[in-house]
């Protein structure tokens, strides 16, 4: 059937991560069309100071690629971006992605997708493929708070993953709001830098105590002569996190015993009752993402650092007015807020041969087969579709896992064995099935609102281990595809 040629939307860490897998396969015809100037998604668009990673750098790496480098058991934002320029420069990537252009739309029509691209500069054009690879990342649109006002406020005001460089924190009154994981991080750097720092809490989290340490210089000569240490290294923390973490927010047990203990704990440092007591949050450990941090709770407890506790009732010129009729007043605000995690591939369209979009398939929320593919949409796969293992996990091991089962199709195709291939109805039922029958045991569902849920009130995420993802996607289940 000779080479199929592939078109990949996104240049983010999964996007590059299918590019390389394709090289390594010796594909040749792909395009990577990616909307923004340069490559690394989330770590391209995510600058705000204090900006880490909460999975240990050994683990967050592409198998492929171990970087021997990393300055510190969690990475800064911008070294794992660098890391994934390089990647890209190493794999030959960047002579296939197309910078500045957004697919805005798909459509398979006599078996193949026709792909309507914007730009670069603007310009409409047009793209043909055998295979249509979304890599359009989870937390990708920022979601801004409705609050009355907000547009009246004199003084810079962006979302944390749009942060105004040229805004400048030192020496002003800074007021945050939110406290995920965004907000405790720029919360727990902008501390003592900023004049003042006001955090709106909405909802207290927990936090996992994770201190930081640096790779000395002599560690990270030991990684580059040995490239078993760095092996070893992925193999510890890809247990660690899956033996302990990944069990306890699926299943009931020691594990999440453990980590209960270790956050309230973690909490109980804070000295004085009543901070303690507005800190202490309302809901079970882990319910929502876990929040990994080692400097928060000393940054709250600073004279220079107010929680404000009180709902945030408007915005005017000056600052926050919360329900008590208190007037904070800030320079500067930032909206921690969090970001749409349904859009998925959206607003791109996609459309099936049978004129059915995306839209019409994930009218009751999103669904998958496998996390990786539709019914419907033949020759379509995702990147970090619905219901893959993201919470807490790395996302690169995932994203490895998705690319090679799909780089399997793939290779199906240039072998002549299939034109088209997607799921059936009937499996995708029966797996989405099990899902629903699973995701009520998780600690996801035990009664706190967070961006995990969907429109039925049941978390878009995995309900078993990690390892069962992987395993599941090892080889396809050839009887559950339709294929010409
Ligand atoms: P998030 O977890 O969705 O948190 C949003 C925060 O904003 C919450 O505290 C929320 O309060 C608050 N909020 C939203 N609307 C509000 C309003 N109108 N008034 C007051 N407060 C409001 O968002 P995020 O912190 O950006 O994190 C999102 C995800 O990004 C994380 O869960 C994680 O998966 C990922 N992330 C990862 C890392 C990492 O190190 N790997 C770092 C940063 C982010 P409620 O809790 O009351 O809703």
């Amino acid at each position: 059937m000779g080479e199929p040629r592939i078109v990949i939307v996104g240049a983010g860490m999964s996007g590059l991560c299918m590019g390389v897998l394709l090289k390594r396969a010796g594909l040749r015809d792909f395009t990577v069309y990616e909307k923004g100037g340069s490559a690394g998604g989330t770590w391209r668009d995510n600058t705000y100071p204090g900006l880490t990673c909460d999975v240990p750098s050994r683990f967050y790496q592409f198998t492929f690629a171990p970087n021997p480098g990393w300055t510190r058991l969690y990475s800064p934002g911008a070294e794992i971006r660098a890391y994934l320029d390089r990647v890209a420069d190493a794999h030959g990537l960047r002579e296939h992605i197309v910078f500045g252009a957004e697919v805005t739309g798909a459509e398979h029509r006599a078996g193949r997708w026709h792909v309507a691209v914007a730009g670069p500069g603007g310009a409409a054009t047009a793209d043909e493929a055998d295979f249509l690879v979304t890599a359009t990342g989870v937390l990708h649109h920022p979601r801004l708070p409705e609050i009355p006002g907000l547009d009246s406020f004199a003084g810079p005001c962006f979302h944390s993953a749009r942060w105004d460089h040229s805004a400048d924190p030192r020496g002003r009154r800074v007021a945050v709001v939110g406290t995920g994981s965004t907000g405790v991080q720029i919360t727990t750097a902008l501390a003592g830098t900023a004049g003042r720092l006001l955090l709106f809490q909405r909802t207290a989290q927990w936090i996992l105590p994770t201190p930081n340490r640096r790779y000395g210089r002599l560690t990270r000569a030991a990684h580059r002569a040995l490239p078993r240490l760095d092996r070893l290294g992925y193999r510890w923390y890809e247990f660690l996190i899956s033996a302990v973490l990944s069990r306890a927010l699926v299943r009931d047990g020691w594990q999440r015993r453990l980590i209960g203990r270790l956050v309230r704990r973690n909490l109980a440092k804070v000295r004085d009752p009543d901070l303690r007591r507005r800190l202490t949050p309302p809901d079970e450990p882990m319910c929502k993402r876990l929040i990994a941090s080692d400097g928060f709770y000393d940054a709250v407890q600073r004279d220079d650092v107010d929680v404000v506790t009180s709902p945030i009732d408007h915005v005017e010129p000056r600052g926050i007015v919360t329900a008590d009729g208190t007037l904070h007043e800030a320079d500067v605000l930032v909206l921690a807020t969090g970001f749409d995690a349904h859009a998925y591939v959206r607003p791109m369209t996609v459309t099936g041969p049978d004129g059915r979009t995306l839209e019409d398939a994930w009218a009751d929320g999103p669904r998958a087969y496998r996390t990786v593919a539709l019914p419907g949409f033949p020759n379509f796969f995702m990147l970090m579709g619905p219901h893959s293992p993201i919470g807490n996990y790395s996302l690169i091991a995932i994203a490895e896992a998705q690319a090679a089962y799909i780089l399997g199709w793939i290779r199906r195709h240039r072998a002549g064995l299939v034109k088209t291939a997607a799921p059936t109805a009937e499996a995708t039922d029966r797996f989405n099935d099990a899902l629903r029958r699973a995701l009520p045991r998780t600690i996801w569902t035990s009664g706190c609102a967070s961006w995990y849920l969907g429109r039925d009130g049941l978390p878009e995420l995995w309900p078993w281990t990690p390892r069962a993802h992987a395993r599941m996607l090892r080889e396809p289940a050839l009887r559950d595809f339709e294929t010409t």
